[in-house]
């Protein structure tokens, strides 16, 4: 039984230092949302599951690999012959900008389906993370999401949804058909300040929480960047900001917003303590180059609430 399951797409990154149509040095690494919480929550200490499915191609051992080696259990992740891994490209863009190019188009993601991710749900966790990064990547993957939180729901489990909306892999009607329907079996809803409108009706953030808690979501927490973030249930609401930190790279701070604070939830903390953890993560990861390489251990966790530029003895 693990502390999470959480199910997605892992993908091999290659970050090259320039534009790419340059060439020149690169570096290989794995990447996706959910393999970068279970890194995090699994280096807190807690026992994280990631499922999902690879292709039976190098990129795919390599994130095998990455997600061993960090003590996420993938004991239950599904191998395809007939489908690569994804791929995802960033580059320097004219002007210093960060840029991606993916490929996941009919990658071993693409199809993942309910009968291959039950085992991993039947298997038992104390809690299900989600994201609306795989109910996006095609049907298949649409309907294992669904009846995955259903699934959980029924067993006691609590369930999490952080919106992380995609555009290059679905429109905005296509997210609110996709992840309204969830609604009734989520216990915590994690979105950005602009993703909310996509689950919730209403005029501003006010009316689109109370229309989430009317719902039946116990815990709505939206991130707002370097602005910090916001905690909402049902008897109080209260604003976070962001620790100031040296800004080396922003990719990832959501997911490791998200695992501080499910990781407060399994230790039992308060709203303000898992807010506080949320945004110690959230920087820790922003301070970092990589989307999960800086996270920190349980050790490291006391001393990133030092304050800045304090060594460490
Ligand atoms: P991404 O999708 O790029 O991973 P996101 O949009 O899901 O990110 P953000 O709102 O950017 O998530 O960040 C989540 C949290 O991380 C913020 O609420 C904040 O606590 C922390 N954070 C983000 N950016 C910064 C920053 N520049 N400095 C300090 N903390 C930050």
């Amino acid at each position: 039984r693990a502390d999470v399951l959480t199910i997605g797409e892992a993908m091999v990154t290659v970050r090259c230092a320039g534009p790419l149509r340059l060439g020149g040095d690169s570096r290989v690494s794995t990447a996706g949302a959910e393999a970068n919480v279970a890194i995090a929550l699994s280096r807190l200490g807690h026992t994280a599951r990631w499922t999902g499915a690879l292709g039976n191609d190098e990129p795919g051992e390599l994130v095998l690999r990455t997600l061993r080696a960090e003590g996420v259990l993938t004991d239950h992740v599904v191998r395809r012959t007939d489908a690569p891994t994804g791929l995802l490209l960033r580059d320097v863009a004219a002007g210093g900008r960060a840029r991606v190019h993916y490929y996941r188009r009919d990658s071993a993601a693409s199809t993942l389906s309910w009968d291959e991710v039950r085992p991993a749900v039947d298997a038992g966790q104390a809690g299900l993370h989600l994201t609306g990064i795989t109910p996006a990547l095609g049907p298949a993957p649409l309907e294992a999401v669904a009846a995955a939180a259903r699934q959980a729901h029924r067993s006691g489990a609590w369930v999490s949804l952080d919106v992380n909306h995609r555009s290059l892999l679905w429109s905005g009607e296509e997210a609110v058909r996709a992840l309204r329907p969830l609604l009734p079996y989520v216990t915590v809803l994690v979105a950005s300040d602009d993703e909310l409108a996509l689950v919730a009706d209403g005029d501003g953030e006010r009316d689109r929480v109370a229309a989430l808690l009317d719902a039946g979501v116990e815990e709505v927490v939206v991130k707002r960047g370097a602005a910090g973030a916001s905690y909402h249930d049902a008897r109080t609401s209260f604003d976070v900001p962001a620790r100031r930190v040296p800004v080396v790279d922003v990719v990832g701070a959501g997911d490791a917003f998200t695992a501080g604070y499910l990781s407060g939830r399994l230790d039992g903390l308060d709203a303000y303590g898992r807010l506080e953890r949320a945004t110690l993560l959230g920087a820790a990861s922003v301070a970092c180059a990589g989307d999960w390489e800086g996270l920190p251990t349980r050790a490291e966790l006391p001393a990133l609430a030092l304050p800045e530029g304090e060594t460490l003895r």
